[in-house]
Order: structure tokens, then sequence, then C-alpha cells
């Protein structure tokens, strides 16, 4: 097996060109126990952890965040953790310390599991992922269309990931998610709720119950519409704004649940993590509800 250790972006770039077989390795949270396991034997590795560029963070004139696929969950948590809420407490229930300071968001796109924790909050922050090629150059693709299948993205073989793209949080987020026990377990469903108040706009994701990770459209507009953004919080509408985010799910019967639980539980989630923004949003006042 080769091992090919880039200095740079532009020399990571030119040896997937010229390799595009190459398996990128960041954290290698997920590649090294494929390999270890011997469900891959690639001919050979890019080790991207010489490329300083993916290990940086920055925040663009557009006022978006732009983070390097290598900055490790650990650091997301420390340095981005109030600019990305969400995203930051998904990363919290990342399997341990140790996985968490070497595993990063780049790695869960690159792997697109189902399961992958960093999905829903991407997908309910409207995130863009960035990604390049030597020969095509960049591509800016939103999340919502990064995933193909499960474990399938829309990555191709020449390209690598260069970081993501996301707003930073304008109101409440959170994330949630169900396990058979509480830490280093792969969730059994999952559910990130964004408010934008200001835009009077809802965000959702939905993990681990379905071939990819998705948005509940029909739960979100449901939302933006019937929420009473000044008022009290309606019983009728949290229970719809379950239903709608359980309907959205595809989900499987497996080792981990069954399909009719993941339905159950993401309804759950879902006005869960609406009563708690709910509150947050009261707490803030009236500013924070139009800002
Ligand atoms: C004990 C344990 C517990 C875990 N718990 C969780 C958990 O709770 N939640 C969760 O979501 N995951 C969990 N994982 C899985 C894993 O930690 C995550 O998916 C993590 O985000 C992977 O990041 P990484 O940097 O280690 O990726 P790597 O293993 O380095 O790579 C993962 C995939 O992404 C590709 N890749 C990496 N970087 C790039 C890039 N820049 N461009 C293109 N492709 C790239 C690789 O080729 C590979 O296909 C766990 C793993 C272990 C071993």
């Amino acid at each position: 097996m080769d091992f090919l250790r880039p200095r740079s972006w532009a020399e990571a770039l030119a040896a997937k060109a010229e390799r595009p077989e190459a398996l990128p390795v960041q954290g290698g949270t997920d590649v090294m126990v494929e390999i270890n396991f011997a469900v891959r034997r690639p001919e050979a590795l890019l080790d991207l952890n010489r490329v300083a560029e993916l290990a940086a963070w920055s925040a663009e004139e557009d006022g978006r965040l732009r983070v390097g696929a290598g900055v490790p969950y650990a650091r997301l948590i420390d340095e981005l953790g109030d600019r990305l809420p969400g995203l930051a407490q998904a990363a919290r229930t990342v399997g341990s310390p140790q996985i968490r300071n070497r595993g990063t968001v780049g790695g869960n796109l690159g792997a697109a599991s189902p399961a992958g924790d960093g999905h829903p909050p991407l997908l309910a922050a409207d995130a863009v992922v960035e990604v390049e090629s030597a020969a095509r150059g960049v591509r800016m693709i939103p999340v919502t269309e990064f995933y193909l299948g499960v474990k399938r993205s829309a990555l191709e073989p020449d390209e690598l990931i260069r970081a993501f793209w996301a707003h930073p949080a304008t109101g409440p987020q959170y994330f949630s998610k169900v396990g058979t026990r509480n830490a280093m377990v792969i969730a059994v469903c999952s559910f990130a709720l964004v408010l934008r108040p200001g835009e009077r706009r809802v965000g959702t994701g939905v993990g681990s119950a379905a071939p990819t990770p998705r948005r509940a459209a029909a739960a979100e507009e449901f939302l933006a519409a019937e929420l009473d953004w000044d008022g009290p919080l309606d019983e009728a509408v949290l229970v719809r704004f379950g239903e709608l985010v359980a309907g959205a799910a595809a989900p499987i019967d497996d080792v981990r649940g069954t399909a009719a639980y993941r339905r159950h539980a993401l309804a759950v989630l879902a006005r869960r993590t609406l009563t708690w923004a709910w509150n947050d949003l009261r707490a803030a006042g009236p500013e924070r509800r139009t800002g």
C-alpha cells in the first residue's frame, strides 16, 4: 500500500488527480477501522494531516464561516461552539474524547453514513460543502445535494473536500439523538433543529432514519407558517411538527431499532428540541426574536 503525504492543498489535489483511487485519510477514525477489519484494502492512502489549509477556519466577508474539512470535533466545540451550537452539540455526542480529538466533519462527510452525527445539523443550517479537483476547480455543493445514497456522496473520484460553509446561528439550534447508551454509540435516529427568528424560518435535519440524512421539508414549512413567533407555543403545533418530522423518515428495521420505533422517537426528538428552542427564544426576549 502506497502512503502519499502531500504538504499543501495544491499537492493534495495533484496527488488525487494522479491517483484517484487513493483513499484520503484525515482523522482515520473511519478509515483505519475499515482497514483493520479488511473492509477496504486501498492501493494507496492519501494522508491529509500535513495540509495546514484543512485545519483552519475563517469568518468570510459574506458573514458565513468556512470550516476546513480537517478541523477536529474537539476544536469545533471549543472554537465554534458559540457560533455553530447545533453542530457543536452533535460533535459532543461523537464517540469519546479520543475520537473527538481526531475525527472531523470532513471525514463524516467523506464517509456519508446515514448515521453520521454531523449531517443533521449541517442540513438544518443550510450548509454548503466546498470540494475541489485539480482539473475542474472548486464546486460548492449545497449539503442537501451532497448525500446520494447509503455511504455515497456527490464527491467525484478526483475531488477532495476542502471545507463546509455555514452561517453563524441567529437563533436557537439543537441536536438530539437516541442511542442504546449515552456514549460511543451509533445513533438509532437523530434530529437537528435550527430556528431563524429574524427571517421566520426553520431548518431541520433527520439522521439514521433513511438511506441518506435528509431534511423534513414539510415540517419546516408547517412550523415557519404556524408558529406564533411572539406568542406561546401551541400544543397542537408541537404535536403536528413531531408528526411531520416522523413522516419525513424512511427508516428500516435493523439491529439498532425498528422502523416504527425510529418514527416514534423522531417525533419525540422533534417536540423536545422545539420546546428547548422555544424556551431559549422566550428567555432571550423580543430583541432576539426579531434579530
Ligand atoms: C469508536 C468510534 C466511535 C465513533 N462514534 C461516532 C459517533 O458517535 N458519531 C459519528 O458520526 N461517527 C462516529 N464514528 C465515526 C467517525 O469517527 C466519524 O465519521 C468521523 O467524523 C470521521 O472523521 P475522520 O476525520 O476520522 O475521517 P477518516 O476516517 O479520515 O475518513 C472518513 C472518510 O472520509 C474520507 N475523507 C476524509 N477526509 C476527506 C477529504 N478532505 N476529502 C475527501 N474525502 C475525505 C475518507 O477517505 C473516508 O472515506 C466513530 C468511530 C469510532 C472508531
